[in-house]
């Protein structure tokens, strides 16, 4: 064993097939992922059509996609993962929107004292 060994951190485990697949997914068609409703994606199918996937809204709900992959293996399949990718760039999107608006709030606010003294 070697200190270089020990002052880095264990790389992340290998991404499995079925994630990889997901974010390839997600690259090639994430503006065709539609969200439809509390936690409800419609993922587009590779070959036509869409599947409908459940995420997770509570942590002990369970995710679900209707594609055969889902229903024969019963593991996260590529439209799970890519609706994941699509749920969390949306918050991401609204999040930053958010954080501007409150901006723009607090630099008016900053300038109602200024302005009033005009
Ligand atoms: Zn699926």
């Amino acid at each position: 064993m070697t200190n270089r060994s020990l002052a880095q951190p264990a790389p992340p485990p290998p991404a499995t097939t079925r994630e990889l697949r997901g974010l390839d997914l997600y690259r090639s068609r994430g503006a065709e992922i539609e969200h439809i409703g509390h936690g409800v994606y419609r993922v587009p199918a590779c070959g036509g059509g869409v599947y409908e996937v459940n995420l997770k809204v509570f942590a002990d709900e369970p995710e679900s996609c209707n594609c055969p992959d889902y229903q024969r293996h019963k593991q996260t399949c590529k439209h799970v993962y890519a609706a994941t990718v699509a749920r969390a760039k949306a918050r991401m999107r609204a999040r930053t929107v958010q954080a501007e608006r409150t901006k723009a709030r607090a630099s008016r606010a900053s300038l109602a004292p200024l302005a009033a003294a005009l």
